[in-house]
């Protein structure tokens, strides 16, 4: 008989561990599914082989013996070996950092239409991507624009900022922020734990665009570290961890509800279940809507009866632009996430407020002969439910499990968006007196940023929406979704806190 537990949570992420700690600390026994496995060494000769050298590689130690040039073109062969393995995830800025914590490409497919790419980056293993090296550690709240309406775009959401307060500060006194409080519009003030004020080059930046664009909203990012939530959730005694375990789908009662999940083991390919009335579906936004497409009750499937499922993917339209300013006031180097912040840089200069716009994270690596400079901007989608993923018809990978097709592009609105934002990142570049070397003509493909959101996302029916305002679906109650399936839209801003605020309002909601 499989095991009972008062909830399960699937995935542990920023999301699932969240939800699995906050669900212990209110007294429930709650059993962590989590996907990550650990090969040994002869299962997967080549990845290990590349994730040991390029471990090594990365030694700033290393910096001081060899030559830059030579330890560049050692990491360019060894991202092309990465790439036999990890075609997909080598597309990954971060990837380089440390290889082995991003999937397998060729024990993880998924399909896309010809001409349409998306790049999946994915991470399996306790933490999720928020664990990954290189993770931007950047967390802004929503304001009341992003929930919108919008005058390009009716507002999808069924509630009003208002309804987040409460749960973002929550989440953010887990997290300890450091970082500006700096007065904006556009992002609402967040539980700042260490306040930090600019340092001598970022007063510099900060200046040069005043003077430029006096209207320009700018500050200080607003970041920190991972937090161990699954040490959380363990501290309780209340948690059971089960690693290696892909969940396959939701089990359901005769009665309709959630009552438990079904899983495999990625290594040996065995089948286990467990019961519990109570379903968190954390496993991050593609991938729990994956699992929602294989489940249904006994009303039939889930994709039958919410015709919302799968559809209205949205992310990121992202632009980076890299190049060499001169040289800036030397200062400590620099903690990872800080960063200049710009949001709605598209407003500096005035414009329609109300409309979807992008802002701008400028980071400078500051050196006594100039400083690399990188600017990453980040442009808001309108949800469409063209932008969909479904099962990929009569195609299964290893051990028989349905495989993702996505399809997802960027059409005119994007594409123009991208175009303008490739202009501002030229002109920031301009502003700040700095060369661009590297900078796209157009959009990095759907998926790059990382952002990628819905698929299941909440709203007021059924007919529109998969889950209910409170992140619990519409046709299988006891099911809660709270990754980055269940947001209406995105805003400008990097998702991550909105899905943990959403995350700690659905466990209450859950518990009561
Ligand atoms: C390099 C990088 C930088 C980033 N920087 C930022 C940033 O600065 N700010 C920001 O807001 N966001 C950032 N992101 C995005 C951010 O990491 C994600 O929004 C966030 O991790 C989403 O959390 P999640 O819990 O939904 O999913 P994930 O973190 O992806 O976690 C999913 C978890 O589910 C597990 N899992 C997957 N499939 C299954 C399955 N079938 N069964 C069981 N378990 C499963 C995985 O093992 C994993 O632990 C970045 C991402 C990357 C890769």
């Amino acid at each position: 008989m499989a095991a009972r537990h008062d909830a399960i949570v699937v995935g542990a992420g920023a999301s699932g561990g969240l939800a699995a700690a906050l669900l212990c600390e209110q007294g429930l026994s709650v059993l962590l599914l989590d996907a990550g496995t650990e090969y040994p060494f002869w299962r997967k000769p080549l990845s290990k082989t590349v994730a040991a050298t390029i471990g090594a590689v990365s030694d700033p130690r290393l910096a001081n013996i060899l030559h830059p040039r030579l330890i560049n073109a050692g990491t360019r062969v060894l991202r092309g070996a990465g790439r036999i393995r990890q075609p997909v995830q080598t597309e990954c800025f971060a990837w380089v950092q440390k290889p082995d914590a991003f999937v397998d490409d060729k024990d993880h497919p998924y399909e896309t239409p010809d001409g349409a790419p998306f790049t999946w980056i994915r991470s399996h293993g306790l933490g999720g991507r928020m664990m990954v090296p290189g993770h931007g550690r950047q967390y802004y709240r929503f304001g009341a624009t992003d929930l919108g309406p919008k005058t390009d775009m009716p507002s999808p959401w069924p509630f009003g900022i208002e309804a987040l307060e409460p749960w973002y500060q929550k989440v953010e006194r887990h997290l300890g922020l450091a970082g500006g409080q700096d007065a904006s519009d556009f992002i609402p003030d967040s539980l700042i734990a260490r306040p930090v004020s600019p340092n001598a080059s970022e007063e510099v930046v900060l200046e040069t665009i005043g003077r430029k664009w006096p209207g320009a909203e700018k500050m200080l990012s607003r970041y920190a570290p991972p937090v161990d939530f699954v040490g959380m959730a363990d501290a309780t005694g209340r948690l059971t961890l089960r690693v290696r375990a892909n969940a396959q789908r939701i089990l359901a009662g005769p009665d309709g509800k959630a009552s438990g999940v079904e899983w495999l083991d990625p290594m040996t390919g065995q089948r286990g279940s467990a019961q519990a009335p109570l379903v968190f579906l954390c496993a991050s936004a593609l991938e729990s809507t994956r699992i929602l497409l294989n489940s249904g009750n006994a009303s039939g499937g889930l994709s039958d009866q919410l015709p919302a499922l799968g559809r209205y993917l949205t992310d990121h339209v992202m632009l980076k632009a890299e190049g060499i300013s001169p040289p800036l006031p030397m200062t400590d180097a620099s903690e990872p996430g800080r960063c200049v912040y710009l949001p709605r840089f598209d407003l500096r200069e005035g414009g329609n407020r109300e409309s979807r716009g992008y802002g701008v994270q400028l980071y400078a690596t500051v050196n006594p002969a100039g400083a690399w400079t990188t600017a990453v901007a980040f442009g808001e989608m309108a949800p469409s439910p063209e932008n969909r993923v479904t099962l990929a018809k009569g195609k299964t990978g290893k051990w028989g499990t349905p495989l993702l097709h996505i399809d997802m592009k960027w059409r005119e609105p994007e594409m123009t968006l991208a175009a303008i934002m490739g202009r501002a990142l030229d002109e920031l570049f301009e502003a700040i007196g700095a060369k661009v070397l590297v900078r796209p003509a157009g959009p990095a493909n759907p998926g790059t940023s990382v952002h990628e959101c819905g698929g299941a996302r909440l709203g007021a029916d059924a007919q529109t929406s998969v889950l209910d305002p409170d992140n619990q679906c519409w046709a299988m109650p006891g099911l809660y979704v709270t990754d980055g399936a269940a947001l209406p839209s995105q805003g400008i801003q990097n998702p991550t806190l909105t899905i943990m605020a959403l995350t700690a309002r659905a466990c209450a909601h859950a518990v009561r």
